[in-house]
């Protein structure tokens, strides 16, 4: 009887092929198509600057619309890294990153978040260089967030790559800040320009002291290393009311904003900038 439902629905109860597997074989083939099928988008969650009370940076989140539903990036990238599809998919992101950008106002940055699969590529460099130039971007206004998984790997090429990229005037975050093993040497392989403390810490903040003291130490950490700080995750004014106190420079969360379509992200900036400019025309 399986034999007659074809090939696929016999593969399907394949003994041995536990689930888990059959949902990863499957994102990966349809993976493979995401980009010319044109499913793949970006949202963007702007960042608040604390002291100038306006966004300065707003990161660009993948999804894949797929199959009637929107895949989370947290399904899906851990498949395209094990595939090396998160190559050339990365690059599509990178693009679409910087196109997207060049039309905000000139004092907003855009993060996008890179892979540590993506430094073993060797070319690395060269498609950031190229989807700047493509977009008509300026480098400084381009931040790229790693992981602390990416310095485990620690080669001395990735070294040489973040160096080549900051030299451009691109900066780099460390994202996720507090969730690997080794945090804290990581800040010595490489002269980050931002860290972002990971949005765990906000979790459990209002019931644990201990999270409220690491998140304190790792904000004068970073002051005292000249690195720019970023709470993710703050959902509560309470939560933002007690990282302001510790000086934080930069916030992210759903308080503030979640990620929005770029229309709707577009319109937030271009008000905000319209507000600035009456603001300095009145004083
Ligand atoms: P991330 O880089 O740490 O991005 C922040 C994530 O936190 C986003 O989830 C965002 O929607 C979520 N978030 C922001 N504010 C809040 C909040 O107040 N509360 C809660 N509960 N969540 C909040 P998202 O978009 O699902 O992305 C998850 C992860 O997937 C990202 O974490 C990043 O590691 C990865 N990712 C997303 N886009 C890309 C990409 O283009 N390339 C790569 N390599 N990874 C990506
Ligand atoms: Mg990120
Ligand atoms: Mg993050
Ligand atoms: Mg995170």
């Amino acid at each position: 009887k399986a034999k007659s439902e074809g090939r696929s629905t016999y593969h399907f109860f394949e003994p041995g092929m536990d689930a888990e597997l059959q949902q990863r074989r499957s994102i990966e083939a349809g993976l493979r198509l995401a980009i010319e099928r044109d499913e793949l988008r970006l949202m963007f969650q702007p960042l608040l600057a604390l002291e100038e009370n306006r966004v300065t940076c707003v990161e660009a989140l993948l999804r894949w619309d797929h199959d009637d539903r929107t895949i989370s990036p947290v399904e899906f990238i851990p498949v395209a890294e094990e595939t090396g599809l998160i190559v050339p998919i990365g690059e599509w992101v990178l693009q679409e990153a910087c196109r997207t950008a060049a039309s905000w106002p000139g004092d907003v940055r855009v993060a996008v978040n890179l892979s540590p699969v993506q430094f073993r590529n060797k070319d690395l460099v060269g498609q950031v260089k190229a989807a700047l130039s493509e977009a008509g971007l300026a480098p400084t206004r381009l931040e790229l967030e790693i992981t602390e998984s990416l310095i485990l790997s620690d080669s001395e090429s990735t070294i040489a790559a973040l160096h080549e990229l900051r030299g451009m005037g691109v900066r780099i975050s460390m994202d996720d800040f507090g969730t690997g093993y080794s945090s804290l040497s990581y800040l010595r392989s490489f002269p980050f320009d931002k860290i972002k403390i990971d949005r765990s810490f906000m979790r459990d903040i209002a019931t644990r002291s201990d999270s409220q003291a690491i998140i304190k130490a790792v904000i004068g950490l970073g002051q005292s290393l000249g690195m720019t700080t970023t709470v993710e995750g703050i959902e509560t004014e309470e939560q933002l009311a007690m990282v302001r106190e510790h000086g934080v420079s930069e916030i992210q969360g759903f308080l503030f904003s979640p990620p929005l379509k770029p229309k709707a992200l577009a319109n937030m900036l271009h008000s905000e900038a319209v507000k600035g400019q009456a603001k300095r025309r009145a004083s």
